[in-house]
């Protein structure tokens, strides 16, 4: 580490700033609201300066530097449009051992100003020790994402409580797990929710009781479909703060990769006909954990309310007095709909929309054909690739035309997506052809047609191919390149 990182109390102290235009601006904004004595050295000041010098926030030298300018000084900043000027400055402060920060020279400087997350009086400050700072304004705004804002107003009411708190659990490890309960339960949600009263009646309710060990809760988080762009904010904090993370097979290593490092991570994914770690088995998984006061992350592929069982964990869940919250997830449908360019409704092909699953044969007995095959509603399909015989069959006896035009698409949103397209007629052997696999949606319905204008991600939508050997990828279907219609050259 070459720079040694360090909050300063500047409060009454002397400051001097050189230069008066837009960056010396900023540099004051920052100074002004940690209560320094600011001295601005400029011969002339922008406008927002001098409103602030008139308001006897900073006192202004209106002239050039002048190394006596630095006497009593603890910190300079050289803001200065003029290099000569800001080279003068850092050698006198340097002389004078005054620490000293050169906007935009690490050379000049004795210090540098990180890039900074203010949820005051929580403040994260970032530095790459002045080698890259725009990968310090990335890094700032993740954490800005990460960090809602909520969290200063919990600095601010734990600073009060700090004192009753350390009264009440003496031993250090007890304190800790009871601090882990109050950042990670119901006190903080209430804080963050602005109902700081009835947090504070909750804690104080808590330590008259001798401050017991934390119960944990379940987060039953949406995953989406592979892509981890997909996340939500609530998904990923989450994810930051799981002690434990139950997930299904079709999340992907990627929005894993998200998860919080010190987090235990339990792979309870079912096999496609409902092998794997049983459902009986995952309800007590969930429970165990958080009985044992842990934060149990429940992560789902897609959106845990669409074919995902979560409901059923849920139930059972409050069965055991557990208390839970729900993040949704963007689901197959959508996300594979919105990756092949396919608009799931459309003014001139279709104004309803259907989720449908086609997993195993009890699904599929139990499903109203009739009502799926009349009319021109989209219909997007969960299903195991298996079921595509039966399926096709159903739909076009129950009479929806064979012409009707298909999608799959199998991992949708993922690198390796694949856009099959074709009719209803063909379904089944389009989809042997190419060999499509787990985990695929099929989409029924003429919007599936704009796909092969629309497609934007990954490899261009597949056809229908004269080869019945399933590895054989078909012939691309090419789409006219979009500058052909503007480019006549
Ligand atoms: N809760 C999930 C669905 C679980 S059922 C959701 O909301 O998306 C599992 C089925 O979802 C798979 O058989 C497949 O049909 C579909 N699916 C999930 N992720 C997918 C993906 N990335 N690409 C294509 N289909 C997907």
């Amino acid at each position: 580490m070459r720079y040694f990182p360090l909050f300063l109390d500047l409060q009454g102290r002397r400051v001097v700033l050189v230069g008066g235009g837009t960056i010396a601006e900023r540099k004051f904004e920052l100074l002004r609201q940690t209560g320094p004595r600011v001295l601005v050295v400029a011969p002339t000041v922008s406008t927002a300066l001098a409103a602030a010098a008139a308001r006897n926030e900073l006192v202004h030298a209106a002239r050039a530097f002048d190394e006596p300018d630095l006497e009593g000084a603890q910190l300079v900043i050289a803001a200065s449009s003029d290099p000569e000027v800001n080279r003068r400055v850092a050698a006198a402060a340097e002389a004078r051992g005054i620490w000293v920060n050169v906007v935009d020279d690490l050379e000049l400087s004795s210090g540098i100003l990180p890039a900074i997350v203010d949820r005051s009086p929580l403040v994260v400050a970032i530095s790459t020790s002045g080698s890259a700072p725009a990968l310090a304004r990335l890094v700032r705004e993740r954490i800005e994402a990460l960090l809602d804002d909520s969290l200063g107003r919990l600095a601010l009411f734990l600073a009060g409580w700090r004192t009753a708190i350390k009264g009440a659990v003496a031993d250090i490890a007890r304190r800790r797990r009871f601090y882990d309960w109050l950042l990670h339960g119901p006190v903080a949600d209430l804080v963050r929710r602005g109902r700081e009263a009835d947090a504070a009646a909750r804690l104080g309710h808590a330590l008259d009781a001798g401050a017991p060990l934390p119960t944990g809760r379940v987060s039953l988080v949406g995953a989406g479909p592979g892509d981890p762009g997909l996340l939500t904010l609530r998904a990923l904090r989450a994810l930051q703060s799981a002690d434990v993370v139950l997930h299904d097979r079709l999340v992907t290593a990627e929005v894993l990769a998200l998860v919080r490092r010190e987090a235990e991570l339990i792979e309870v994914g079912k096999g496609g006909a409902g092998h794997g770690v049983s459902q009986a088995l995952i309800n007590d998984l969930l429970v165990e954990h958080a009985a044992r006061g842990r934060h149990v992350v429940r992560l789902k592929g897609g959106d845990p309310f669409v074919f995902g069982r979560g409901g059923e964990e849920l139930e059972h869940l409050v069965r055991h007095g557990i208390s839970f919250d729900v993040v949704p997830g963007i689901t197959a449908a959508l996300a594979c709909a919105a990756y092949a360019g396919i608009p799931l409704t459309h003014r001139e092909y279709s104004g309803s929309l259907r989720f449908v699953t086609a997993h195993c044969r009890e699904s599929l007995d139990a499903t109203d054909w009739r009502g799926l095959a009349q009319g021109r509603e989209t219909l997007a399909v969960y299903m195991g690739v298996a079921m595509l015989g039966t399926l096709a069959a159903q739909l076009l006896r129950h009479g929806r035309a064979a012409t009707t035009p298909i999608a799959l698409i199998e991992n949708g949103s993922r690198p390796e997506q694949r856009v099959v397209l074709g009719t209803l007629g063909e379904l089944e052997t389009v989809a042997s052809a190419h060999g499509i696999g787990a985990p695929a949606l099929l989409v029924v319905g003429e919007v599936a047609a704009l796909a092969q204008q629309l497609h934007w991600f990954g490899a261009a939508p597949l056809g229908r191919t004269g080869t019945l050997d399933g590895a054989h990828r078909g012939p691309r279907i090419s789409r006219k390149p979009a500058h052909a219609l503007s480019s006549v050259a």
